[in-house]
């Protein structure tokens, strides 16, 4: 059977986004396909929209042209246009007749399936940017390993067609279904690894990380025995990841592992947006100190923690 034509057979997890042209994930120019939901609940989630499996209604505020036609479409009387729209979320039955309605785009559905087959068809179009470039398709979201099955399926058309697969995780999945289902069909893992002290990590990410750190350890030793690419990565989030104590923590423990190449990514706030627009506030336990970007300087300062520790950064 043409691998690109099978199709999935089991329930198809909903997808957020699939993003061509990105630099930014990964070597050369690759697709992203955004999951929904994650086992995490971050405090300082970039991708908001991919915390629930469920679908969700989004508004843009910066899109809205404030016409009132949402209110006049809604059944369920959950709209209001006092200035700006307002969604009542708990009225909101996700018939999606505003989003239908809205003129602007403004009005938007988070979420949408597709088989596996569907997805690699359309990737295939930007299969010459990936030749040209190096580059391939990344899984992220959310969390691609809530869907183990349904990504395994994906990866290994994917393989099959001589594409490049890249996941990136926040390390909390069951190894050995993922080790069993998923792993073969990797070319790299990116591995999110964000506080070291477990009472840390429960209180801003929602779960305990000893699973995460044992899962870390068992990928770093099967990529020492594979052509895997492993690359351990933190979020710098300031006043939380980027303390002295938890960098030189992860850095000491990447070391145990063996691991000597990472990755520390900047905080962005520009998410604070992204999360009003389905109906998601900031979280409380971010500070002022979480609003703006970080000072080049403190970003160097991390790096040099790193370094100091051994790790290539
Ligand atoms: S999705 Fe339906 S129920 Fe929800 S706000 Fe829009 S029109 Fe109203
Ligand atoms: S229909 Fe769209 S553009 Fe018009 S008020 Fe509603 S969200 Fe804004």
């Amino acid at each position: 059977m043409d691998p690109v034509s099978r199709e999935h057979s089991g329930k198809a997890p909903l997808l957020f986004e699939l993003k061509s042209n990105s630099l930014d994930d990964g070597p050369g120019i690759r697709t992203v396909v955004f999951f929904k939901g994650c086992p995490l609940d971050c405090v300082w989630c970039h991708n908001p929209e991919s915390k629930r499996v469920s679908v969700e209604l989004s508004h843009d505020r910066g899109r809205c042209i404030g016409c009132g036609h949402c209110v006049e479409v809604c059944p369920e009387g959950a709209i209001t246009l006092e200035g700006a729209v307002t969604i009542q979320r708990h009225r909101c039955t996700l018939c999606m007749s505003c989003v239908d309605g809205c003129p602007s785009g403004a009005m938007g559905r988070v979420g949408f399936a597709m088989s596996p087959g569907e997805v690699v068809r359309t990737v295939m179009r930007d299969k010459p940017f990936f030749d040209n470039s190096g580059g391939g398709v990344t899984f992220s979201g959310g969390e691609p390993t809530m869907h183990l099955d349904y990504a395994a399926e994906l990866a290994g058309l994917l393989q099959a067609q001589g594409i490049h697969v890249l996941l990136e995780t926040c390390g909390l999945f069951p190894y050995g279904r993922f080790s069993e289902l998923l792993l073969p069909h990797l070319d790299a893992v990116y591995f999110d690894l964000k506080l070291f002290e477990d009472s840390a990590h429960r209180a801003y990410c929602g779960a305990s990380n000893r699973p995460i750190l044992e899962n870390l350890g068992r990928l770093a030793d099967a990529a020492g025995h594979s052509k895997l690419t492993l690359l351990a990565r933190t979020p710098l989030v300031p006043g939380i990841t980027d303390t002295d104590r938890n960098l030189l923590g992860i850095a000491g423990f990447l070391r145990q592992c063996g691991i000597t190449k990472a990755a520390l990514l900047p905080y962005n706030p520009l998410w604070h947006d992204k999360g009003r627009s389905i109906g998601i506030e900031p979280h409380s336990l971010l500070l002022d100190a979480q609003k703006g970007f970080m000072s080049p300087t403190h970003v160097e300062h991390c790096r040099e923690l790193f370094r100091s520790m051994g790790i290539d950064v």
